[in-house]
């Protein structure tokens, strides 16, 4: 990847920008000089790479310039100091905080954050501390994260020149912390490819036996999917349905390997091992094509899920259905619009681009996940500096992410209290609740939980039931109607 490359993709910044992204390209190129990397490549080819992913997701110029200058306070003679000097306050500032979440350093499975036999609890709350550390370093600059997904993405790519004992631990790392994290920020698509690039390297033996299995399925399922996809293209152009793209998607490797554990390891019945997806231009079509689908093709029951009206809590929408094709194979078909194709696969790093959709107003609001509280910046995102700020403020102010005891992660509104936390842990929890720690001191039922707190509820043994009074100070509406529900 050479610099020219890059600029290439990054049209959809100004002049001005792009001087300032050369002027930290030659610093970089200046501070890494001769360096090599483990690959042999020269060292300016991983901070290329990570900044060419950040414009594939079309990040502003600083997030840009920091992902070039990424590797340059922990691997070369110049400081952060020169950097704020040179790039100002906020490059330099995500420039630390990327170092920062390098030294992070996990040895073992620690995702989802139990204690396995071997490890002490130690060892176990370092854990549980690393990953606050992650979630803190987010809620203050979320584009500190995709630097880091840029980069790892690359150290992914490049794995097989890194010597044999540390390929498993990254590649385990990638699979535990970073790909649920994507998963976490709605970044499908980068979920999929880090998990799919770690899983040779954690489980060689299943890999090679999922690929001895499928590879052949693969193509034949493919070859046929290239019929259906003619057939349907000629179907939706007599229904005039504006069609504006259609393809064939293999499932990710790993989610299938996932998905075949759970079906006794029978490749038959994994209906979507590849799907194809249809993107139209509005809603209306996407229902449209669905009832065009169902006319000639019979739906196998109870596999029609309409997401655009009921979002994933990830935020996902679209239309599934699964139906009896052509002969009788059974496919299954994903119908969605641009924005909710984009919002799929990149998730959080979509909303940089959205300049013209305005997916906001058709949302159910009430129903959303929280990370589709960036659905409300679409009118400011002509300018990605102002996204930015919006994006800082709003992302994390209405949110804390508070923690289990064994280390989950629960993200409440703010102001949220230990009677929130319990109900969404589980209902039973909330209506038994008597008590409440954070950080291992009591504290009263009414006290907001603060971001990072360690909460651990009280309950009682025999069935106790909410109080009332409770409803004058939980914030979640899933608490609320719990409690209005039994003291009714
Ligand atoms: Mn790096």
């Amino acid at each position: 990847m050479s610099f020219e490359e890059l600029v290439k993709n990054l049209k959809y910044l100004k002049d001005a920008e792009l001087e300032k992204i050369k002027k930290a390209y030659f610093f970089a190129r200046e501070a890494h000089q001769e360096q090599k990397r483990y690959t042999g490549e020269p060292y300016l080819e991983h901070s290329l790479n990570a900044a060419s992913t950040l414009a594939s997701w079309k990040l502003d110029a600083e997030a840009i310039c920091a992902a070039i200058l990424h590797d340059v306070p922990e691997d070369t003679k110049f400081s952060i100091k020169q950097i704020r000097k040179e790039f100002g306050k906020n490059v330099a500032e995500l420039v630390d905080g990327v170092t920062k979440l390098g030294h992070i350093r996990i040895k073992k499975s620690w995702f989802p954050f139990r204690p396995s036999k071997k490890e002490t609890l130690a060892d176990f709350e370092r854990q549980v501390e690393t990953l606050r550390k992650m979630i803190l370093a987010m809620s203050k600059d979320i584009r500190v994260i995709l630097i880091k997904f840029a980069d790892r993405l690359h150290n992914m790519q490049t794995l097989q020149a890194v010597e044999k004992e540390s390929q498993e631990r990254i590649a385990k790392e990638t699979l535990e912390i970073y790909a649920p994290l994507a998963h976490r920020l709605g970044m499908m698509e980068l979920k999929g490819i880090l998990e799919d690039l770690a899983f040779p390297y954690v489980y060689p033996k299943e890999y090679k036996w999922l690929s001895q299995l499928t590879i052949p399925e693969y193509k034949k399922r493919e070859k046929y999917l290239k019929k259906v996809k003619k057939i349907l293209e000629k179907k939706l152009k007599t229904s005039n349905i504006p069609l504006l793209e259609i393809h064939s998607r293999a499932k990710h490797f790993y989610s299938l390997y996932k998905k075949l554990l759970k079906y006794d390891k029978d490749l038959s019945k994994i209906y979507d091992l590849v799907a194809l997806r249809i993107i139209v231009p509005t809603v209306e079509d996407c229902y449209k094509a669905l009832g065009i689908i169902h006319a000639d093709w019979k739906p196998l029951v109870g596999r029609i899920k309409d997401y655009i009206s009921m979002p994933k809590p990830n935020g996902y929408q679209s239309l599934h259905t699964t139906v009896f094709c052509e002969g009788g194979e059974i496919v299954e078909f994903q119908i969605k619009t641009v924005p909710m194709h984009e919002q799929a696969e990149n998730g959080i790093a979509a909303h940089w681009h959205y300049t013209e959709q305005k997916i906001s107003n058709k949302l159910p609001k009430e129903k959303l996940a929280w990370i589709h509280q960036l659905a409300k910046w679409q009118k400011s995102l002509r300018d990605p500096k102002k996204l930015y700020e919006d994006l800082k403020l709003d992302f994390f102010k209405d949110r804390i992410f508070v923690f289990t005891p064994k280390g989950d992660i629960i993200d409440l509104p703010a102001g949220s209290v230990a009677i929130d936390f319990a109900y969404a842990i589980h209902t039973e929890v909330g209506n038994r609740c008597i008590g409440a720690k954070a950080n291992g001191q009591l504290i009263s039922l009414d006290k907001p939980l603060a971001n990072s707190d360690i909460v651990e509820i009280i309950t009682s043994k025999k069935k106790s039931l909410p109080k009332r009074d409770w409803l004058e100070f939980v914030k979640t509406s899933q608490a609320r109607s719990c409690i209005r529900k039994l003291t009714a």
